[in-house]
């Protein structure tokens, strides 16, 4: 039996029109809006793709988003300074630093200078520390929206067994954090793991953010399992491995039409005929990983004042 899709695209519709009612709420109270501001440095071209999907969804749900747009060439001082200045803004509630960035700049120094109660990534130490210990107010954005789709689908947690591929401080080990949280027997692989794909088939929930294209194929996965492929690869036409996709697929499509697609971690193929529910890319983890953003936008201001 075909492996049915967790869809990201849908839970994230549902999840924004909840956010939306939250903001109105906020803003009937307040008489202002939940603010986020981003900071982009430099002309990444996939870290403006990126930005500029966080500003179309906070424009639809009422958020106020403010971008500094900021040359590579600015100096780490000039930079830290900036993260002060909106550290002290009593209206902005939530600060977002996008990655990379340049190698000049440390992108741990930074990150620690954002006020922990507007760090909207999660990414500040003691928020890490408040999410191992069940104290904080949000999570990391894309392993968080991989729990709202679970929880969308009534997937089963307790007492399984949950392989996390990955090891990042942005993904794998926050995802680890939380499944944990409700139970979930956890074993996080990396790199150096042995037998990876023996180990990864006693998974009842695989999780695989790795950042390589089509990397988790049939042998890796246990009939049944439910796959969550985090994964966003992009590949041009010659990269590309003709077995990762079917005739009328929409990676086929992107890749005739634009000359590059976006393909997971896990083979698109291979996943619908051995797992039980699978996230599709695109269309899976990233539309969560937006939605979950601003809602911790939301939830950071509603802390925030209820502290006042
Ligand atoms: P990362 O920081 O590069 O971490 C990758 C992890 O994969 C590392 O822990 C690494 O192990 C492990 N790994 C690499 N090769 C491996 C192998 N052959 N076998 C087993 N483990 C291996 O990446 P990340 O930031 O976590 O992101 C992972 C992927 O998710 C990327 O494709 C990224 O673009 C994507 N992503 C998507 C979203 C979204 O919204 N959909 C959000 C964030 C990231 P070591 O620690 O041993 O090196």
């Amino acid at each position: 039996m075909e492996a049915k899709c967790l869809s990201g695209k849908e839970t994230a519709k549902q999840l924004t029109q909840r956010i939306q009612q939250r903001v109105h709420s906020f803003a009937s109270r307040e008489n202002r809006v939940p603010k986020l501001a981003v900071i982009l440095v430099g002309d990444d071209p996939a870290s403006a793709v990126y930005v500029r999907s966080k500003h179309k969804l906070s424009s639809k749900i009422g958020i106020d988003f403010e971008l500094h747009t900021l040359p590579d060439t600015i100096s780490q001082k000039e930079l830290l300074e900036i993260i002060r200045t909106l550290n002290d803004d009593s209206r902005c509630d939530a600060i977002l630093v996008q990655l990379p960035l340049p190698p000049h700049i440390d992108s741990n120094t930074v990150l620690l200078a954002i006020d922990p109660i507007k760090d909207v990534d999660c990414f500040h130490p003691e928020n890490i520390g408040r999410l191992w210990t069940k104290t904080g107010v949000i999570a990391p954005c894309t392993p968080a929206g991989i729990m709202e789709l679970l929880r969308s689908y009534n997937i089963p947690i307790e007492g399984k067994h949950a392989i996390v591929i990955g090891r990042s401080n942005i993904v794998g080990k926050p995802m680890a954090a939380l499944l944990l949280h409700v139970n979930a027997t956890i074993t996080i692989a990396h790199s150096k793991t042995k037998n990876l794909s023996n180990l990864c088939r006693t998974a009842d929930i695989l999780v695989a953010a790795i950042g390589k294209p089509a990397f988790v194929t049939s042998d890796f996965i246990k009939p049944g399992a439910v796959v969550i492929d985090v994964g966003m690869n992009r590949i041009d036409s010659v990269d590309a491995d003709s077995c990762w996709f079917q005739p009328e697929s929409p990676i086929k499509d992107s890749l005739e039409q634009k000359g590059h697609a976006l393909i997971g971690d896990v083979h698109p193929n291979d996943v619908r005929s051995v797992a039980s529910w699978y996230t599709p890319v695109p269309g899976g983890v990233g539309p969560m990983t937006v939605a979950m953003l601003m809602e911790n936008t939301v939830s950071l201001a509603e802390y925030r004042n209820r502290r006042q």
